[in-house]
């Protein structure tokens, strides 16, 4: 009788479950992935060439931790033991600031067993002021930050102006990715790109491209746009 019932007008999503969260850090992983050789590529254009590996290194013990804690944990914990495992697994400026910002949204999700617009807002927002705290980096600096700040004001002004759930998640992946393209002309001031000085100038941030990939995610996975387009890609690739 499946194929009986009448079409139903898709829902619009009003929150995101625990399985939903685990779908989209899984997401975030593969897309790590399947971009590690790219990421290294703009690491090694103002920086050591390894945010790439890292992040991969730190996405795959992560997946492990999923497998291991099915179903256990509310979004809160869930996202506390994803920052943990990227402390605890990735060296270098990028696995503590990704770790501050995981354990930070775990911290605003507490208990939650499911995100509705405003929670995933305000998760979010932890996040980022962990990054903040711990980097010291200011907007405009060069870094995660970049993409990330733009991508939460996007977000908020979104659901603020009456957008739907998915139409704001998307408008927050395209400013983080807009935020990422303009790190290019930037003089990094923060991390190891700014050792290099003005010579940072010209090369987009290899970790707001990462956290573009996140907020992309998000979208594609709670927002069901797919993965058609990839706009973290740059232009450097073609
Ligand atoms: P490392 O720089 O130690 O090799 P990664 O290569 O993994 O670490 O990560 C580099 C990225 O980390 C940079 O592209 C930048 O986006 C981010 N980053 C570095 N320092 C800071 C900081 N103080 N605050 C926010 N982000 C930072
Ligand atoms: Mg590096």
């Amino acid at each position: 009788m499946a194929d009986g019932a009448p079409a139903t007008v898709e829902q619009a999503r009003v929150s995101v479950t625990r399985d939903d969260v685990v779908s989209w850090v899984r997401a975030f992983a593969a897309e790590v992935e399947a971009k590690k050789e790219y990421l290294t590529q703009l690491d090694a254009a103002i920086g050591d060439g390894d945010h790439g590996i890292n992040m991969s290194r730190g996405m795959s013990a992560v997946v492990g931790k999923l497998d291991e804690a099915a179903g256990e944990q509310d979004i809160g914990a869930l996202l506390k033991t994803v920052g943990m495992t990227l402390v605890s697994t990735v060296g270098g400026a990028g696995g503590p600031l990704y770790g501050t910002l995981f354990l930070q949204m775990g911290t605003a999700a507490a208990g939650k067993n499911e995100l509705g617009p405003d929670d995933w807002t305000a998760a979010l927002e932890a996040g980022i002021k962990g990054v903040e705290a711990r980097g010291k980096a200011e907007p405009g600096d060069k870094t995660m930050l970049d993409a990330l700040l733009p991508g939460l004001e996007a977000l908020r002004s979104s659901l603020d102006g009456g957008s739907s759930f998915e139409d704001a998640l998307t408008a927050s992946a395209e400013a983080a990715g807009q935020g990422m393209r303009d790190t290019i002309p930037l003089v990094a001031k923060k991390g190891r790109a700014s050792y290099l000085g003005e010579r940072s100038a010209g090369h987009q941030d290899p970790g707001a491209t990462s956290s573009t990939m996140l907020l992309e995610t998000a979208a594609a996975t709670w927002g069901g746009r797919g993965d058609a387009e990839s706009p973290s890609e740059g232009g450097t690739n073609g």
